[in-house]
């Protein structure tokens, strides 16, 4: 049976307005979330198809989420999925579920361009775990001067509970636009590279990179899968203006047919069509090449066309 990877979303809601979030002031406000008896169905559903292989938690801020309403969701992924669950949070709150075994936790923390990004800090370095930090690339980053990327990364490397590092592009999107060049972000992801055997935590970039060279990396879609909470599955899908959003889907069969028409939008796709990174680049949700003739693509073909002498 093949794999698939679950990212499921319970809830919207969150108490931070950072200018780059995927998600708008009104859903960051709501309070519905994932009823378990959905995601009961929805497991159910997909287990018939597939193996489930990894499940991310994310929201929103999940740490919101009060422990009683985890135990509801625990019990159900349980019953299709034995491993380590990735939850990714603000960490502006501690949260009983943060410090258990069977979590592998996601930090995402920005430096200045998160708020109270020295309160999380805080709360990280009081944590008894090691964690990820997932950074994103957003303008007021891609903006920092020499010597304050030099204190960012500093401070991730003097922080043990730091065990690796992941700078995401950030994707444009309807509700928080930034201007952002596919170059400037790959230059910036360079800079990282250059500087990470001098790291004590692992960056993960670099090892993305050599995976794309080695084709073990894949771009398509088709073992990644989204649940929001409505309880519907959704996937990550662009508008005309190249804008990510979600797309609902009625059925995993409208799922599976959305991953084949991915596949030949792209493979028909004339700059894709002729890229030799094809199936293998470093985007997390292939879109048609929008960007302008002097920019790169989503898959960001600059570090594959030219990688930092660490990943070759
Ligand atoms: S690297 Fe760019 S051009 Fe190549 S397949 Fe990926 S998105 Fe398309």
């Amino acid at each position: 049976m093949d794999e698939i990877n679950l990212s499921i979303n319970p809830s919207t809601l969150c108490n931070f307005r950072c200018d780059f979030c995927y998600l708008s002031p009104a859903e960051l406000a709501r309070r519905d979330r994932l009823d378990p008896e959905r995601l009961l169905e929805r497991l159910l559903e997909i287990s018939r198809y597939r193996r489930i292989a990894h499940v991310d938690l994310y929201g929103g801020e999940v740490g919101l989420l009060e422990p009683a309403y985890w135990d509801e969701l625990w019990r159900v992924l349980r019953v299709f999925y034995r491993e380590r669950v990735n939850v990714v949070t603000n960490l502006s709150v501690a949260h009983p579920y943060f410090e258990r075994e069977d979590v592998d936790l996601s930090v995402s923390w920005d430096y200045v361009a998160r708020p109270r990004f020295e309160a999380t800090l805080a709360n990280l370095r009081a944590l008894k775990r090691g964690v990820h930090v997932l950074v994103l690339a957003s303008r007021r980053l891609l903006d920092l001067d020499a010597a304050e990327l030099e204190r960012f990364m500093r401070i991730l490397d003097e922080t043990p509970q730091v065990e690796s590092v992941e700078i995401k592009p950030y994707s444009l999107n309807p509700h928080h636009p930034q201007p952002v060049r596919y170059r400037e972000t790959e230059t910036w992801i360079r800079r990282w590279i250059e500087r990470a055997p001098g790291f004590r935590f692992e960056l993960v970039n670099a090892d993305l990179v050599a995976r794309s060279l080695r084709r073990e990396k894949r771009s398509w879609s088709d073992d990644h899968l989204y649940i929001d909470p409505s309880g519907a599955l959704a996937v990550l899908d662009f508008d005309d203006e190249g804008r990510e959003r979600f797309s609902r889907l009625a059925s995993f069969d409208a799922y599976v047919d959305w991953t084949e028409r991915e596949k030949r939008l792209i493979r028909e796709h004339p700059t894709c069509s002729r890229c030799p990174h094809l199936g293998h680049c470093l985007s997390e949700h292939l879109q048609p090449v929008h960007a302008d003739p002097g920019d790169s693509c989503n898959g960001l073909r600059g570090l594959l066309d030219d990688p930092p002498e660490l990943c070759r």
